[in-house]
This record gives C-alpha cells, structure tokens and sequence, in this order.
C-alpha cells in the first residue's frame, strides 16, 4: 500500500535512561550506522566515520529534539537514511552527521575543516545556508526557490544531504506543533519532492509526498488510507490470480523475475482522482504489477512482453517503451496496460534489476565510488560525469507536460545566477557577480540613482560587495546621491549599466552647458579672439579630444576658467601687446599642481559679488577659492594660498597639504579671515569620519541623526565595513563650525559609534 516506508531500525532511546543507558544507546547508534554503512556503500572509512559520529554526540550533548531524544539521535538517522536510501559515499556520511552543528552548536565551519576535512566542510556549510534562507523566508514562488536552492548547493550533495534531513524531520513530523507540520509539509511538497522527482529518487519522493499529504490534508489522507487497506484483501488475491500463469511462462522460458503487485502510494492516487475528477474504484492502474527480472540482458524485457500479451490482451495505445527512449531522470522500463480476470485493466511494468535500482535510487545508483588517493579524497572523473548527467536532466528539462516542475530552466547547479531577496522577502534573479547596486537598479532606477549604500543580511557592505545566492539586501538611498563614474567598473548587469552611462552622459551634457557659460561670461572681458576652431585647438592643448569635453571640465570644476583664459590670451590675442603681458605670468609648477591648487570646487567657482572670506590689510573683494582637501567651513581656522590662475586658495589650518606646502610655498601664504557675509552664504560641505560598530540599522541612525538637525544635507555617504567595525565617511553641507559640532555631538549619541572626527584627504 503507502509507499514502502523503510522502518528505521534504529535502536528506541530509552525511557527513564539513567547515564549508563544514554552511552548504551550511543554506542548502539553507532553500530547501527557502522552496518547500514558495511551493508549499503561499497567502500567506507569507518574510523572517519565513528570519529564524526563521537564529535555530533558531543557537539549537542547539550540539545533535544522535539521529540524529547537527544539530538544526536537525528544527524544519525540523517546519515542512516543516506546510507540506506541514497548510498553515496563516506563523505556524505560524515557530512550528515555534522549538518546541524554549525547551525546549532559553538562549532564553527573552521573546527569542521580541521577535523574533516574541505569536502566535509563545503557540503556542511551548503546545508547551513540553505537552512538559513529557508528559515527566515516563507516560500511564495515555488520555482524560484527551487532554482534557489540549487544554485546554492556547488556539491550535489548538499541537496542529498538536505533530502534525508528532510526525510527525517518529515517522518518525526508530529512532534511539531499544528502550523510548524501545514509550513513544512507545504515546503516539502512545493521544494524537495520535485527535487527527489529529478534526481529519480523514486523511494524518497513517494514517502516525501505521502508524509505531506497527510499533514496538510488529514482528512483525506485517512479516507483514503481506510478505503485502500479495506480493499487490500481483495487486490491481493485478484493480483496474484493475474500473475500466475505468467509465472508459469516464464519458467518454461527458463526467466528468473520477481512479480508483484505494485505498490501505489496515497499521494499519486488522490492527485489522479482529483485531477480526473473519478472515484477511487475508477482510477484502474490500482492494479498494477511489476516484474523484475534477475538478468542484465535488456531483450529479455521485450520476451516478457510479449508473454504477458500472448496471455492477456494489451491496450495498444498504453504501450510505453522507456528502455529504448528512457525518462530524462535516466528511468527505464517497459510500460504495458492490458484486459486482465473480469475485463479489469492491469497495469504492468516490466524492468531489470538494475533497471530498478535506477528507478528506486535515481543519480545516487550511477555515483560511483571515488577513489582515495594517498588518503586524500579527490574528485575523480565518475563525479564528474555524474555532475554533467545531472546538469543534462536539468537543460533538457522541460518536454514532459505531466512535469509540474522545471518547465524550461537552465540548471543553476554551477552558479550562472544568483537568487537574492528584497527586505520583504521576494526574490530576484541576478547574473553572478551582481552587486548591491545592480540590485539597486533592478528594483527601479529611482533607487539606484539615489543609492548610497546597502546591507545584506543585516550588515552594511560596500557597494561593491559581490551578492551571494540566498543574501538579503536592502538599498539605501539618499535623495543628494547620484551615480558616480567607478560604479560603471563594478556592475555587471546591462541595466544598471546603461542607466549609469546614461545619467554619466547627461551630467556631462548639464556642466558642458555650464562650462559653456562659465567661459562666454569670461571671454567677454578678455582681449581675445576665439573661434570655434580656436576652441577645438584650446581642448587639445588641455588634452582634451572635444571642445565639449573642455566645458565639461570647466562646468565641473576641475579646470579652472582663468588657466584656459591665459592660455587664449597667449594664443588668440587680439592685439600683440596683450600677449606680451600675458607671456610676463609664470607658468604653472608642478607643484601647485600636485596641491591641487588649480582645481576650485564647483560650488565656490561661481562669480562672487560679495565675499565671505577677506584679505588682511585689504578692503576689496578678493578671487578665492575653497581647498577641496579639507573643505573649509566658516568658523575654522583658515590661511590663503596665492595661487596662478584662480586667486587666492582657502584651506584650514590644519590642512595636511598647508603643512607639506609650508616650507616651500611659505611666501605665497596670506592671512584670511571669515566675513559676517560667510554666515548668510549658506552651504559649505564638511566631511565628517565616523567609525563604529557595525551592527543593523547603524547607516539609517547616522543619515537620521543628520537630516533631523537643521534639515542638514546629506551630499554623499561612502561606507566600509570589515571585522564588525563600520567606518564611513559622510559629507554634509553645514553653515559653520557650530552647525558642525552640534552634528558631532548627535553622532556621539548613536549607539555603537565610537569616534567621529573631521575628515580630510
Ligand atoms: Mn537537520
């Protein structure tokens, strides 16, 4: 009837157990396993094994099970199942009895690696993750999380791995409470009997479909349980009526087989019935036989066939032959319907015995044993192969339109995607590589646009952290940050690509303009004549390969207007004596260069009418610029630096570059002071240091800290973290020192911050 669940044989813990019994029953659990393992692998260390045996026992010495049993008396049956069920290898085995410690116990990834070894660890660390993301998200869209469960697991495995957990926490299902049995009994039937399905593990997904069955509709499961069994007498007795005068045939035909009727399981019939809508008396391959012959040649098949034809009449069109065309999960067997005793139709499966195997244990009868070589294990060329028979059934999923599952994916199993989820819990499809700003963009570009940073899993990450399958990452954004030129090195879809060149381009077209106007505002009061090839001749000499490039730089900042201006006079002079005097400057030294003193900020290159910084000794309005360095604001002690081409330079005092610049520039340094006019200027930009703990929401309580005060604008947030330490540095624009300091002060109060300071290149 049900499928043939194995019954554990594993020894019951005892009741009442004093400390003499609890060792009893360890040791007991340890040979058990040691015999499935002798009887069902063809080769196992069993030294490695007892030794990951005695380090479960001890890892969770100190847990239960819902059930009340020690803990480690799952891991064991875990690996019991694996051996018994799927039959992989020694590795596995040891991976399943340590699946649960990272997760559960003080032991870490590195004590596995230590003791076990890099494959032991690899395949631990797969189950944790995928346990890990399947907590904490409720499965919404079964066939993403198929694909994401899949493109976690590098080592196949991990999923078998999975599959036995799965197995055991299903068959102990009922020490869970009600809505724990509907969650997982849900994700079973959605995730992993789909999985057992491809992977052609026959025996697992029936009972995985079976035990969720009953937990998520009771009421059915035992109807229909009670109606089978009350007809068991009866199939019986009509079965082996059926199949008795094929016995006879076969043995005048000197063929050995195994005949009996098969066993359907409640799952597959209860689907039949309410997808043809029938009753259970019409659903008519309840009668249904298998014969298995003991012989490796596949022909014997078609001879059995054909006595079973010769003997009953077949319904041609219920023909199937899967041996000379096999099922993409490597099943093979010939299929046959025909009109059995009392006009009844018999379903019949003809098959090898290895036949069998495949069709009851799937990939893992096609793994064979890997070698070891010197006592290391390696991945030998049958894995190999295994992994592309496996990778095949994936691609060429899809032609089956019984499937309910991997209509037309691409196995993910080698890692061309990665599945992440949004703070709500959706999933998004990435190409590998994929970093918080590409996820950023693929939300909406809105959100890229404005992103200043990211965390994932609750950490905060730099935005070229490379995304992993199974990360939860929630973008953050500000309304002063905009797309910078190093993103376009690090994203890697098309999206986020195009919308970064395309805000990059029109940024430039916007400075051009206004670098355009910067220059016809200055030309207007030189003594120059410049065309528009001038114009080309005057970029080169910057070298630059466009005039529009040239603007660009003006409009930007970073080339100031008086240095080309000199140049036009040199060239483009409209009468020789201004060329004469313009020859008299200086050309720029390297030096004044390298200090960056001919590049002014964009925001102070504007035309000043009225000064916020005044000359000592001198009444007039001066040409200054602020130092971007160590972007001075009203309030600091400042000192100006006579500069060619762009006035008089402001830095702080305490400016690294004044201090390298002291000895040999000294002569150039004028004293400057703030005006009253600097406090109704505004905006100054400041950066602001902040190091601290990185622990979840630290970034949200810095930009909240800021905008809360004075409505502070945030102009741009540049963060790292590494070791559990957050370090970031923040620019803000601010009136004055004091707006500074108040903004210091809120900084402190967060908790977790350790040091802010002011920031200077
Ligand atoms: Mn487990």
């Amino acid at each position: 009837m049900a499928a043939a669940a194995v019954i554990s044989t594993r020894p019951p813990f005892p009741a009442n157990a004093t400390p003499e019994l609890v060792q009893q029953h360890i040791e007991d659990t340890l040979q058990y396993l040691l015999q499935e393992c002798r009887t069902n692998l063809r080769q196992c260390n069993e030294a490695f094994i007892e030794k990951a045996f005695r380090f479960c026992v001890q890892a969770h010495s100190l847990d239960l099970r819902a059930s009340g049993e020690p803990y480690y008396t799952h891991p064991a049956e875990v690996a019991a199942i694996l051996a018994r069920e799927v039959r992989l290898d020694d590795v596995s085995i040891a991976a399943a009895l340590l699946h649960d410690v990272v997760e559960d116990t003080e032991y870490t990834l590195k004590d596995i690696r230590e003791e076990f070894g890099e494959d032991v660890a690899a395949i631990v660390d797969g189950v944790t993750k995928i346990s890990d993301v399947f907590k904490s998200h409720e499965v919404r869209q079964a066939a993403s999380y198929r694909k994401l469960l899949l493109s976690m697991a590098n080592d196949v495995r991990v999923i078998l791995v999975k599959f036995a957990d799965r197995l055991h926490n299903m068959r102990t299902l009922q020490f869970l409470s009600e809505q724990k049995q509907k969650r997982m009994a849900q994700e079973t039937l959605d995730i992993y009997a789909p999985f057992a399905h491809r992977f052609g593990l026959g025996t697992i997904k029936w009972e995985l479909e079976d035990l969720s069955f009953k937990y998520i509709n009771r009421e059915a499961y035992d109807q229909l349980k009670n109606a089978l069994s009350t007809k068991r007498g009866e199939r019986e007795d009509y079965i082996a009526n059926f199949a008795q005068p094929i016995e006879s045939r076969l043995t005048e035909y000197g063929l050995k087989a195994d005949i009996s009727g098969r066993a359907k399981h409640l799952y597959s019939i209860y689907h039949k019935m309410i997808k043809r809508g029938k009753s259970l008396d019409d659903i008519y391959d309840l009668f249904a036989i298998r014969v298995i012959l003991d012989t490796d040649n596949v022909n014997d098949c078609f001879v059995v066939y054909g006595i079973v034809s010769d003997i009953y009449t077949p319904v041609p069109e219920r023909f199937k032959n899967y041996i000379s065309v096999p099922k993409k999960n490597g099943y093979q067997s010939l299929h046959t319907t025909v009109i059995g005793p009392d006009g009844k139709k018999v379903e019949v499966q003809i098959r090898t015995r290895s036949m069998h195997e495949i069709a009851e244990r799937g990939v893992a009868a096609h793994f064979k044993y890997k070698e070891r070589t010197n006592g290391s294990y390696v991945e030998d060329k049958d894995l190999e192969e295994w992994a592309q028979w496996v990778r095949d059934i994936f691609e060429n999923a899809g032609d089956e339109a019984s499937e309910q599952v991997f209509e037309s994916f691409k196995l993910n199993l080698f890692q061309e995607e990665i599945y992440v989820f949004t703070p709500k819990g959706d999933l998004r499809i990435l190409p590998k590589g994929a970093t918080p700003v590409d996820f950023a963009f693929d939300i909406h570009s809105k959100v890229g646009y404005h992103c200043i940073g990211a965390k994932v899993n609750g950490k905060i990450v730099p935005l070229n952290y490379t995304l992993q399958s199974g990360d939860q990452v929630d973008i953050l954004t500000s309304k002063n940050q905009s797309p910078s030129k190093d993103w376009e090195r690090f994203v890697t879809t098309h999206k986020a690509k195009a919308a970064i060149r395309k805000f990059l381009n029109e940024e430039n077209r916007k400075r051009a303009a206004e670098g355009r106007e910067i220059w016809e505002r200055k030309v207007k009061k030189l003594d120059v004549r410049v065309n528009d090839d001038d114009l080309e001749k005057l970029a080169a000499a910057f070298k630059f390969t466009h005039k529009g490039d040239l603007f660009a730089a003006l409009g930007a900042g970073t080339l100031d207007v008086d240095v080309v201006a000199k140049v036009a006079e040199e060239r483009f002079p409209a009468n020789p004596a201004a060329k004469a005097k313009a020859a008299q400057t200086p050309p720029l030294s390297d030096k004044e260069k390298e200090n960056g003193s001919i590049t002014i900020d964009k925001f102070t290159s504007k035309a000043r009418t009225e000064s916020s910084v005044t000359l000592n000794g001198s009444g007039g309005t001066i040409l200054y610029s602020y130092a971007r360095c160590c972007n001075p604001v009203p309030g600091d002690d400042i000192v100006g630096v006579v500069t060619i081409g762009s006035g008089v330079k402001i830095h702080r005092r305490a400016c690294k570059n004044i201090q390298s610049m002291a000895e040999t520039m000294q002569p150039r340094f004028v004293e400057v002071n703030w005006s009253s006019q600097s406090e109704s200027d505004g905006k100054f930009l400041a950066a602001i240091r902040i190091t601290g703990e990185d622990r979840t929401a630290m970034l949200n309580d810095i930009t909240a800290a800021i905008a809360s005060y004075n409505n502070t604008n945030i102009r741009g947030v540049n963060i790292d973290s590494f070791d559990s330490i957050f370090e970031g540095v923040v620019t803000v624009y601010v009136k004055n020192t004091e707006h500074l300091e108040r903004l210091f002060i809120k900084l402190r109060k967060i908790k977790g911050v350790k040091s802010v300071e002011r920031f200077s290149e």
